[in-house]
């Protein structure tokens, strides 16, 4: 799977660092960071969360 960011949705509150630390990160600049983009193992249940808990759907799964 890959993790991807629609930047003009993403509103920085951070819900998806909460649910997922290991995989992103959100800087003081307000932008996100996406640590890994393809997750693996167990990782790939934490990105699922985190899409499903993002409140502007600004991220999507794409899957292989
Ligand atoms: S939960 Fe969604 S809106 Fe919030 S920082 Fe993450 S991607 Fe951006």
């Amino acid at each position: 799977m890959r993790i991807t960011v629609d930047r003009s949705k993403c509103t920085a509150l951070g819900v998806c660092e909460s649910l997922a630390p290991e995989l992103f990160e959100v800087q003081e600049d307000g932008s996100l960071i996406i640590l890994n983009e393809r997750p693996e193992g167990s990782l790939c249940s934490a990105a699922r969360e985190a899409v499903e808990g993002c409140p502007t759907e600004a991220l999507r799964i794409e899957e292989d």
